[in-house]
């Protein structure tokens, strides 16, 4: 009999209208595809694979109005009724009135940072995402990690573990003037700290801190409706709101934002730079068409911003996003029945499993968290990712840190018996975990490591038998 928790799975608030058959390849298949992939599952081809929680990142299913919306494409170089519409809608939700279209979020990192950072610049944030690090680094800027200390504490029940540590970044502050630090940055939610969210009350004082030094503040709102979400779940006085309404004081506290609509934008591609301030948005406007293309398309087809525009209000859905999360917690208990160690509280778009608990006789030389996808791809064919020492080898985090691997969920993609099927392949993993060894690189590259990385095991195993 499995184990499980005794709740029963959450009603999906959909209903399927095309189907995508499953590969599922044999254990010899498993174990030839690592081979080929070098122990690097960002290289093994999607028919390898059974269940694939990567990432939750443009791995969505677009609803039947974001398909007939791509229909009425209007794919003028300038001037199209699509941006026309997409620039309402983001106004609309956030009240930044000059928005540029990108083709993802790191092509906004790319415009904002190039406008912002120069050699010398200090970025903090609650915790930077790989690519907003790598692009802070890029034009020269130091990133620094200033999340509160329980977020790097994966026991803490703390309910806003995405906030930012107030004390360290006052500290912060009197050490290092405006002319040091071009802006702060925000992650809603924390991906790289489990997927947690950070509070309005935190926000607020966050934004009255730089704001009273002159320091602009922007988001990274990659998931802001999942947050608000929490934020109308557990922030007293929250409960009666709507998500757009709890989305839109987050805005209001602050001066722009960079958004991967690949998450809570409901779409496979896109994403956009928003700003309050003219002078930022005449340099962000002159990147964008240096970059990414025009003003009223920004490296996007004008349908994909009719359906960007439609994805981002589905997203605020209350029921929608009941849903989501509700799917997280269901994936986050079950696993927990088997007993196995995770992130607590169970985040907004993914399960993080602690890997320090999970594998204690690996160090941090033995890049456990690597050897633990690896082995999770073995038993089931399910492709997650390490988020720790591999991914963030190198960031500032005053000497803090976390060791996870990351099952995130895509959305509106996998029912709860493929849930169930990720949780017992897990299970059987942490019943044979003391015979997990450790990975080590044969290749190591400088920028954004774990993409393209080759790996092998740290000692001899079995050749492949396929
Ligand atoms: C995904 C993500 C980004 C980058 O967006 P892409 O669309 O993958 O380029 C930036 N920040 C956070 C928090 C993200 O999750």
């Amino acid at each position: 009999m499995t184990p499980s928790d005794g709740t029963p799975p959450p009603f999906e608030p959909y209903r399927t209208k095309v189907v995508e058959r499953i590969p599922n390849p044999s254990p010899s298949e498993r174990q030839a595809a690592l081979e080929r992939a070098h122990y690097n599952l960002f290289q093994l081809r999607s028919d390898e694979i059974r269940v694939d929680l990567l990432t939750d990142s443009g791995t969505g299913a677009m609803s039947d109005r974001q398909w007939a919306s791509l229909m009425l494409g209007d794919e003028s170089y300038a001037g199209s009724r699509n941006f026309t519409h997409f620039e309402s809608v983001v106004r609309e939700l956030t009240g930044f009135p000059h928005i540029f279209p990108t083709h993802q979020g790191r092509a906004a990192e790319n415009l904002l940072f190039s406008t912002f950072c120069r050699p010398g610049s200090i970025v903090p944030n609650n915790m930077h995402f790989d690519t907003t690090q790598a692009h802070v680094l890029h034009n020269g800027g130091r990133p620094v990690n200033l999340a509160i200390s329980e977020a790097y504490d994966p026991e803490s029940e703390m309910p806003f573990k995405g906030n930012v540590d107030l004390l360290a970044l006052k500290a912060l502050l009197e050490l290092e003037g405006p002319e040091h630090i071009p802006l702060m940055m925000v992650t809603i939610t924390n991906n790289t700290g489990g997927g947690q969210p950070v509070s309005l009350a935190n926000l607020r004082e966050v934004a009255s801190l730089v704001h009273g030094r002159g320091i602009p503040l922007y988001l990274d709102m990659c998931r802001w409706a999942e947050n608000a979400y929490f934020v109308r779940e557990r922030e007293p006085g929250q409960g009666d709101r709507t998500i757009a309404q709890i989305g839109r004081e987050f805005f209001d506290l602050a001066d722009g934002a960079t958004m991967s609509a690949k998450k809570d934008g409901l779409v496979n591609i896109g994403g956009f730079v928003a700003t309050r301030d003219p002078s930022v948005a005449e340099r962000l406007n002159e990147a964008q068409i240096l970059f990414e293309g025009f003003t009223t398309y920004g490296g996007l087809a004008r349908r994909d911003l009719e359906a960007m525009a439609v994805g981002l209000v589905e997203a605020t859905d209350l029921e929608y996003l009941e849903h989501r999360i509700a799917q997280i917690r269901y994936l986050g208990e079950q696993l927990a029945a088997r007993g196995v160690p995770l992130l607590r509280p169970i985040g907004g778009h993914a399960v993080y499993l602690d890997v320090r608990r999970f594998l204690p006789h690996l160090s941090t030389e033995d890049l456990p968290g690597q050897a633990l996808v690896v082995e999770i791809y073995r038993e089931g064919a399910i492709r997650t990712v390490e988020v720790g020492s591999l991914m963030f080898g190198e960031s500032d985090s005053g000497g803090k840190s976390l060791e996870l691997v990351r099952l995130a969920v895509p959305r509106r993609v996998y029912s709860a018996a493929q849930l169930s099927y990720v949780a017992d392949a897990v299970g059987r993993v942490y019943a044979r975990r003391r015979e997990i060894r450790g990975i080590r690189y044969v290749h190591r590259p400088d920028r954004l490591p774990h993409f393209t990385a080759r790996f092998a095991p740290a000692l001899p195993v079995t050749p492949s038998t396929g």
